[in-house]
Parts: C-alpha cells; sequence; structure tokens
C-alpha cells in the first residue's frame, strides 16, 4: 500500500471500521453449501424460461417506476395488508435493517435484541452510531421475559427486534412473553419473519393490534436470495417516517419483475417449502440418531445442534465438501453447535453421511 493510500485509510476511514470484521461470507465452490439458509431447490426449467422472457421486457434504460408500485401492491395481496397499513422494499431485509437505524438515530437511541441472534441487528446500530443492548436468552433458547423487561425500562430503546422465528436457534418464541415484551417496549418493535415459509405462526394475525409494531419479511428463504428483495409492513404514518431515508430506486426494475414472477407463481415455492419441512423432520431424526448429537426443535429451513466437537466436526465436514456454520463462537449458548440448513433431500443425505463419517 502506498503511503498516501495509507494515511487516506488512517485519517478518513473510521477508526471503529478499520477495526471491525465485515459480514463474513464463506468461500464453497464445490462445496454441498448449507450455511446460509437458502432455498435449494431452481425454478423447474419451464418457469425458468418464462422468467427470462418476462425480464428480457423490462426498460432497463429507465429508472424503476410503475412496476416498483405493483410490487407492493402484489405483496400487500400476498400478506393480506391491514387497512391503514403501509409497506416498504428493501435490497434485502438486510438493507431494511439498516434503514431502521438510520430513522432512529435520535440522540442516546439504542437498539436491542435478544442473544444470539441474527448479527446485522448489532452491526447496523454500531455502524450507525447507536449502542446495541442484548439480552442473552435463556439456556432452552426462550426469551428471559424479565430480563428483557428490565432492559427495556433501562435502557428505553428506539427499536426491539424479535425474530420470529430466530436465527440461528430456529425457535418461534413464546407468543405470551413475545406479546408482553411488545405492550412493554417504548420505541419500535420489530417482528423479523424471515423464516416465515417453515414456521407455523406468523405475526402477521395480530399486528393490526398495535401501533409500534412492524413486520418484516424477505424473499430470501421463500426462495429468491440471490434477488435481494425484503420488505416491512406496519402502520402508514410510521412506515412513511421510515420510507423516507430510503435511497431512490432501492430496488432494481430486475429484482422487482423477477418477485412480481415469483409471487404469481407462488404455488411452487410453497411446494418446495413443504418439502423442505419435510426433510427437517428427517434430518432431526437422523440427528437425534447420532451418538452426542443434540438437534434442537425447528421453526425455520434451520437446524441447530450441539455435538461433541463443534470445530472438528466441522473442518471433517468441510474436507467431505459439505459446508454449514460453526456457530460456536457467536455466544456463550451456542457452544459447540453448527448451524445446518435444511437441502434437497440428496443434500441432506451427504451432509447425513458427512457427519456420520466424521463423527466415526
Ligand atoms: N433476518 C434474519 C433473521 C435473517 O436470518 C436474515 C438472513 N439470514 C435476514 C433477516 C436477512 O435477509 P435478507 O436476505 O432479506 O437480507
Amino acid at each position: 500500500m502506498s503511503s498516501k493510500l495509507e494515511s487516506v485509510i488512517a485519517r478518513f476511514i473510521r477508526q471503529d471500521v478499520q477495526s471491525m470484521h465485515g459480514y463474513a461470507i464463506q468461500p464453497s465452490v464445490g462445496m454441498v453449501k448449507l450455511d446460509a439458509m437458502e432455498n435449494p431447490f431452481r425454478l423447474p426449467p419451464a418457469l425458468r424460461q418464462a422468467l427470462g422472457e418476462r425480464l428480457a421486457e423490462v426498460a432497463i434504460n429507465r429508472y424503476p417506476g410503475p412496476r416498483i408500485d405493483d410490487l407492493r401492491a402484489a405483496l400487500a395481496k400476498h400478506v393480506g395488508l391491514p387497512e391503514g397499513f403501509g409497506l416498504m422494499l428493501g435490497n434485502g431485509s438486510d438493507e431494511l435493517i439498516s434503514l431502521l437505524a438510520m430513522a432512529c438515530d435520535v440522540p442516546g437511541a439504542s437498539i436491542l435484541a435478544p442473544l444470539p441472534g441474527f448479527v446485522m441487528y448489532e452491526m447496523s446500530a454500531k455502524l450507525q452510531g447507536l449502542r446495541f443492548i442484548g439480552v442473552p436468552l435463556r439456556a432452552d433458547f426462550e426469551l428471559d421475559e424479565a430480563a428483557m423487561l428490565a432492559a427495556m425500562a433501562e435502557h428505553q430503546p428506539a427499536i426491539v427486534y424479535i425474530a420470529y422465528p430466530n436465527n440461528p436457534t430456529a425457535n418461534l418464541f413464546d407468543d405470551a412473553i413475545v406479546e408482553r415484551i411488545v405492550d412493554a417496549a417504548p420505541g419500535l418493535v420489530v417482528i423479523d419473519e424471515a423464516y416465515q415459509p417453515f414456521a407455523s405462526r406468523s405475526y402477521i394475525d395480530r399486528v393490526a393490534k398495535h401501533e409500534h409494531v412492524l413486520v418484516m419479511r424477505t424473499l430470501s428463504k421463500f426462495g429468491l436470495a440471490g434477488i435481494r428483495l425484503g420488505y416491512m409492513l406496519g402502520p402508514r404514518a410510521l412506515i412513511d417516517q421510515v420510507d423516507k431515508v430510503r435511497p431512490p430506486y432501492n430496488v432494481s426494475v430486475l429484482n422487482a419483475e423477477a418477485a412480481l414472477f415469483a409471487l404469481e407463481h407462488d404455488d411452487e415455492f410453497d411446494r418446495q417449502a413443504k418439502i423442505l419441512r419435510s426433510e427437517r423432520s428427517r434430518l432431526i431424526a437422523a440427528l437425534s440418531a447420532m451418538p452426542g448429537v443434540k438437534p434442537y426443535p425447528s421453526e425455520a429451513n434451520m437446524i441447530l445442534a450441539r455435538v461433541p466437537d463443534a470445530a472438528a466436526l466441522f473442518a471433517e465436514m468441510k474436507a467431505r465438501k459439505v459446508l454449514v456454520k460453526n456457530v460456536s463462537k457467536m455466544h456463550p449458548l451456542l457452544d459447540n453447535c453448527l448451524r445446518l440448513t435444511v437441502g434437497t433431500p440428496e443434500e441432506n443425505d451427504q451432509m447425513i453421511e458427512a457427519m456420520k463419517a466424521s463423527l466415526s
């Protein structure tokens, strides 16, 4: 690095950014990729062909326009948007999480979330210069109600995130506890339903009872992680405020067209989710039969499993070309835990075989 470049970085890139690690993405070429909760199924060839034809007609010479409104309308219909509610789009829910931190950056503001949880809640807070308050879950991965209520009373967080189901523990929190936390929250509560296609319940039915709750979803786990489309709904007056910090044209016309196409064919994605839910049960049964392995119940397309030695098992599975996520270092509650994404039946067989061989 030249001395000019060094001095530019040292003087003008934030100190905290210089010392932080970016969001880590594991190299995965040639691997059975079961580390990022992607839907493993591609569209059937006829649908791929039809999508290609649709995308060919998109006016990429223009900024995104009316098709974005069409997509918001299609999503509103898809979720059954309550009267008086608004819906905004993000380039993945990751972008919405950043925009929320930006919009709520009042003096002294903090963001609160249970831990272990999705890392972007903390990262968005830190990047925006907000305090992050992490409240440990109980040992059974349920919300620690007393600790959450005490932390909210003390810190008065601008935003409380509840991932429903949670990542990486894959469970749905108890509804009565969630409701008491929602009632006590002084600011916004964001119910993050990224894994909704695999869950037995959704908060959508209850959202209209509150004026400070937003529900965030994504098409990533639905089957479109590559197109980066997240959305968030809530009382229109609140959504309108957050929407002001959104960069114009944040969703590409190609993404929007692909998302519209996917919603028109949601039966195909429902069929895929159904297979994944049934594969999840099969995987949990197979994992339970392995000596020393304890899979936890899952309402998502991932399974958290405690194993005898996570670092060694991760490395051995990787050597057998199966890539999972070692979450052991994320939080003390996850000591010796691996997070396994549910793949196709063939991929899951490969994972089971790699795990058995690595454990023996
Ligand atoms: N919320 C949770 C709980 C997640 O686990 C993830 C991604 N793994 C996201 C949001 C981000 O999803 P997106 O692909 O829409 O940015």
